[in-house]
């Protein structure tokens, strides 16, 4: 609020101002005009008494200036000569040049003339005008209420304006002076009330004026305020959706965090962005894009309370703000349903379109202790989500690249591994090539083997290798927590080359005992782009005498259109080399079946979210999904393998639509390889010899 203080106090400021400067202008003007007014006045009066003054000059005989007396004849002639003017005329008097009276209009046998004036007059030779209240020496006037004003003149007499000559005075020298009083009350009067007049002109247009502006000012600011807030509301606005902008959601989060933590409340945070929105941008155009983007604001919106603040981070991200939350496990149970909101299709047109979601969830003072550490927790809850793929994720310190949790337990798997790697070479100097498995004394890295089941006969005709922390203190720790952070700090290589030497000496051991099946090793984006790894398998099956038949290795779809021009290399040379490559998790990324065409690639296994929809309570359109992926992968000589299936119900769906094999907890969760009981080519040809472990 201060802002609009400061502009309303800013119209005042202007109203007190500009008032005070007209009042000054208007004072100004009026005095202006008046004084003016006045001197025009005096100066027509000064000019009339002039003119008496020449009249009753020319009737004055030259001797009387010499001698300071006027007859009495002459007197009489002044009189009638001045007749005239009798209206105007108050009284002439008549002065010798040494200051003696000569002549009264009105009988006054003596007097002085005011000195100043007359002196004035006589060396300067010009008329010398006052106004003054009332008259000198009347006391005969009829006395009256009326005060009057007089313009007393003193008007030069020069020697030129009197009858006949003063002998050795020079015409043009004043030889006395002429005092002519004039009625100055009617012009007095007249000029007081047009000054007032002018002065309530002047007053009242100065008024006039003055409102026309403060209207204009007051009506400017009061515009440029509103559009001002207008312009500060649409910078806290997303214009697509109309929700609140990440401006606006983190002021909204200071607010809530300073008002936070009195009575054991929480601040939470909820973080979601719509999964695959940049194929459905692409694919259907991105006027379905923002259609989409306006349906989920609504949804989330109608789907809140009030004091929850929906917004929108801009792209496909969204945010709830959840000011007063009384647990994580609450935050974490309506972001489950935030989820759940996602589960009806969205109409664009006639197009129903399905859309998932990946919610991350953090609280303060849990997981954070600022707004801005509370968004990057929750940041991190959210890509966890999507890694994954659990849909939503409470923050967790294993999970954020920069805990020290993290780093502890970067440093932990870096020590792990050095136990392993040296127990190897160790081993390897000792023995002879594929005899031994290398295993440290502590071993805390492990391969886990999960089966491959072929649908039609139900037999395990191969294996998947996955990798197990057993870390010290935390118990068992999967791949999911490790491998990223693996991935981050460049361990990936060493943990890759761990996996493939585990993986091919299994082999080695199983091929020696009669029953070795192919074993697929995940490969991480990072190592499909570096044909080191290429070499790490030859030098490895050479040593421990495997067919590359035996070795398969499985990398995401991600990683093959991450950096495609160095991956096909790679792929490529392990096609030459006979090992088999499958593409892991296809679907989920951004892939098309027809782009494997050229690829040396044998095998494509479809993702779990699609295996999971094809249960009961799964989304309908997918078997068709499934089957179009099916078709397409079998017209190019691919074979497809399902992931993640967990009943019966799947597996013979899965089987009806055409997948080849499967994986899931239905046959088998992964275990180690002393429990896992791959069938011979030929010993029990009763299978299926592996029964769901776990
Ligand atoms: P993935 O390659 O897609 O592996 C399949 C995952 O699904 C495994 O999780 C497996 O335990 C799990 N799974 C198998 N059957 C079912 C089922 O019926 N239901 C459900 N819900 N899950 C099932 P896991 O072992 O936690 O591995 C996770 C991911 O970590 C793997 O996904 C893979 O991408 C990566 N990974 C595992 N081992 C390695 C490795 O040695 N190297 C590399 N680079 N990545 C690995
Ligand atoms: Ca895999
Ligand atoms: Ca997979």
């Amino acid at each position: 609020m201060p802002a609009s203080r400061r502009r309303s106090s800013l119209t005042r400021r202007f109203a007190v101002v500009s008032l005070i400067g007209m009042a000054v202008v208007g004072a100004a003007l009026v005095l202006v005009a008046s004084s003016q007014m006045r001197s025009q006045a005096v100066r027509d009066g000064t000019s009339l008494a002039a003119t008496v003054a020449a009249y009753a000059s020319a009737a004055t005989p030259a001797d009387a200036y010499v001698t300071g007396v006027l007859p009495e004849q002459d007197q009489a002639a002044v009189s009638a000569a001045t007749a005239g003017f009798s209206s105007a005329l108050v009284e002439l008097r008549l002065w010798s040049q040494d200051g003696r009276l000569m002549y009264s209009s009105r009988d006054a046998g003596t007097g002085l003339p005011h000195s100043e004036r007359f002196d004035h007059v006589l060396l300067g030779g010009e008329p010398v005008a006052a106004v003054q209240p009332d008259v000198r020496g009347v006391e005969d006037a009829t006395p009256t209420t009326e005060k009057q004003t007089v313009l007393d003149v003193y008007v030069p007499v020069h020697a030129a304006d009197i009858r006949g000559t003063v002998t050795g005075v020079d015409a043009e020298e004043v030889v006395g002076a002429a005092e002519v009083m004039l009625d100055h009350t009617a012009t007095q009067e007249t000029l007081t009330s047009t000054v007032r007049t002018v002065a309530l002109v002047v007053a009242g247009s100065l008024v006039v004026l003055w409102l026309l502006l403060f209207r204009i000012v007051h009506s400017t600011s009061r515009r440029l305020r509103t559009a001002a807030l207008e312009n500060a509301r649409l910078a806290m606005l997303d214009s697509l959706t109309g929700l609140p902008n990440r401006r606006l959601l983190s002021e909204q989060m200071q607010r809530a965090v300073q008002e936070s933590g009195q009575d054991g409340s929480r601040v939470g945070l909820i973080l979601l962005d719509i999964d695959r929105f940049k194929d459905i941008n692409d694919t259907l155009g991105h006027d379905h894009g923002d259609a989409l983007l306006e349906l989920v604001a609504a949804r989330l919106r109608n789907a809140l309370r009030d004091d929850d603040v929906v917004a929108r981070l801009g792209g496909d991200e969204f945010a709830i703000l959840l000011p007063d939350v009384r647990s994580v496990a609450n935050a974490e149970r309506l972001a489950r349903r935030v989820r759940g909101l996602f589960a009806a299709p969205f109409e664009l047109g006639d197009l129903a379109l399905h859309v998932d979601t990946s919610v991350g969830v953090a609280c303060l003072p849990d997981h954070a202790d600022d707004p801005s550490s509370l968004m990057r927790t929750a940041d991190i809850a959210m890509y966890a989500a999507k890694h994954q793929r659990s849909g939503v994720s409470v923050y967790s310190p294993d999970a954020d690249d920069s805990s020290p949790a993290r780093l502890v337990l970067m440093g932990e798997l870096h020590a792990a591994l050095e136990e392993h790697e040296s127990a190897r070479a160790a081993g390897d100097a000792r023995g002879g090539p594929g005899d031994a498995l290398g295993v440290p004394p502590v071993a805390q890295l492990e391969m886990h083997y999960q089966p491959k089941i072929e649908l039609a006969s139900q037999r395990t005709v191969g294996l998947e290798a996955l990798m197990r922390w057993r870390h010290p203190t935390r118990g068992l720790v999967g791949p999911g927590t490790f491998v990223p952070l693996a991935e981050q700090s460049g361990l990936i290589h060493r943990l890759t080359s761990f996996a493939l030497d585990s993986a091919v000496r299994q082999l080695a051991q199983w091929s020696a005992d009669g029953r070795a099946v192919p074993v697929a090793v995940n490969l991480s984006a990072h190592d499909v782009a570096d044909p080191a790894v290429v070499d790490t398998i030859v030098e490895l099956l050479a040593r421990h005498r495997v067919r590359p038949a035996l070795l398969e290795v499985e990398i995401t779809e991600t990683a093959l259109v991450a950096d495609r021009s160095r991956v096909v290399p790679v792929l490529e040379r392990l096609g030459e080399l006979g090992v088999r490559v499958a593409i892991d998790d296809f679907g989920t990324g951004t892939t098309s079946i027809s782009q494997l065409r050229d690829l040396p690639v044998d095998e494509l296994k479809i993702d779990r979210v699609f295996v999971a929809d094809l249960g009961d309570g799964g989304r309908e359109g997918s078997e068709v999904v499934v089957q179009a992926m099916v078709d397409l992968a079998h017209s190019f000589g691919l074979r497809v393998v399902a992931e993640g299936v967990e009943d019966e119900g799947t597996a013979r769906t899965l089987q009806r639509l055409g997948v080849d094999q499967a994986q899931g907890y239905l046959w088998a969760r992964p275990a180690p390889p002393e429990e896992v009981r791959p069938p011979g080519d030929t010993a029990r040809g009763d299978h299926p010899s592996l029964h769901p472990i776990g």
